[in-house]
């Protein structure tokens, strides 16, 4: 942990969690120990009383870039009464979502501005895997910016990317889940954004969080990579894929893997998960051991499979490897594979 100043910076870092702080957890997204205020969501006059405190801060959302300061490294947190909140820009979410309680109480809510349209928008950088263009709107501070959460996580405080996080994935999901799924009448914002109610059948729905096992396979000394069709050259990742319904963490990963390369795995275990909010994903880190090594790839599912010797991968991230690049910062798989390299998986 080298950004620690002091063991006694370590130490205020998990109490102020209020938990024991395993390795696993210090994944990017892995969370700050938040206050969600669960018990004020469903309390109107306790909502009203939090958006109307003096010290309440929101983050901004615009089309599911969070609004940064000039430095790209912390949120650009603005009041609650900023006129911004107010414009009404037809297509935002059109309630503030409460994210929880800082430290010191002040509440902290989500703000959607998606349906402000900015001059001379790039739609095609819009598009892109990792969106690199940034957004200026007119009366917030001018280094302020909405920037892809992707090019940003990295930088964030764990607070600040648990924040932005939450946010993209509840206001993303608001955006696409308007409608009631039970009768199709237009549903309303309910429990200070963490659920729809519907008008028409009172069916209450609630935010999606679509599990993902991703998978540290090894046979002895080497891990098993794969790349999909498309992905850049050099580009190798751990296997991964939706868990099904009706289907265990274990069995995700064993079925994955056996229908991406051909693999029979036998023993697997859990290692750490992450949010991954693009858009509503949780990401379970699994280890298991291959029973074999012949792989024989699926390809629709994947390009090509292959087996990475501890050396290689070492190679790999520090960009000596003559064909495979380093795994991305801030993704689980980068997270997995550095600390099966430094055997500190917990
Ligand atoms: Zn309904």
């Amino acid at each position: 942990m080298s950004e620690m100043r002091s063991p006694h910076a370590a130490l205020r870092n998990s109490e102020t969690a209020g938990r024991v702080m395993k390795n696993a957890e210090q994944v990017t997204f892995g969370g700050s120990g938040l206050n969600r205020a669960g018990h004020i969501r469903g309390d109107d006059a306790a909502l009203a009383q939090a958006q109307a405190h003096p010290d309440a801060a929101c983050v901004l959302l615009w089309r599911g870039k969070p609004l940064v300061n000039g430095g790209r490294d912390q949120l650009g947190l603005v009041r609650m009464n900023h006129p911004i909140l107010k414009a009404g820009y037809p297509g935002n979410v059109d309630r503030p979502v409460l994210l929880g309680l800082e430290d010191d109480g002040a509440p902290v809510f989500a703000h959607d501005i998606s349906g402000w349209e900015p001059e001379g928008l790039d739609a095609a950088a819009l598009g892109q895997f990792v969106d690199p263009s940034e957004q200026q709107h007119p009366s917030l501070p001018p280094d302020h910016a909405f920037a892809e959460l992707r090019r940003l996580m990295t930088r964030l405080s764990p607070r600040d990317a648990e924040l932005a996080a939450t946010a993209r994935a509840v206001i993303g999901w608001h955006h696409t889940h308007r409608f009631c799924a039970q009768c199709g009448a237009e549903s309303e914002i309910t429990q200070g954004g963490w659920q729809r109610t519907c008008p028409a059948c009172g069916a209450h729905h609630f935010p999606r969080t679509d599990p993902v096992v991703i998978m540290l396979i090894t046979h002895g000394d080497s891990v098993l990579m794969g790349r999909s069709p498309g992905w850049p050259q050099g580009m190798f990742s751990l296997l991964a894929g939706f868990v099904e319904p009706g289907e265990t963490l274990e069995a995700a990963v064993r079925r994955e893997v056996f229908e991406e390369a051909g693999i029979k795995v036998g023993q697997v275990g859990y290692l750490a998960s992450q949010p991954w909010p693009f858009p509503a994903s949780l990401m379970f880190g699994c280890s298991g051991e291959a029973l074999s090594r012949e792989i024989t790839i699926d390809p629709v599912e994947i390009e090509e499979a292959i087996w990475v010797t501890r050396a290689d991968m070492m190679a790999a991230f520090a960009g000596d490897h003559p064909f495979i690049k380093p795994a991305r910062r801030g993704a689980i798989a980068h997270f997995l594979l550095q600390n099966w390299l430094a055997d500190t998986l917990d």
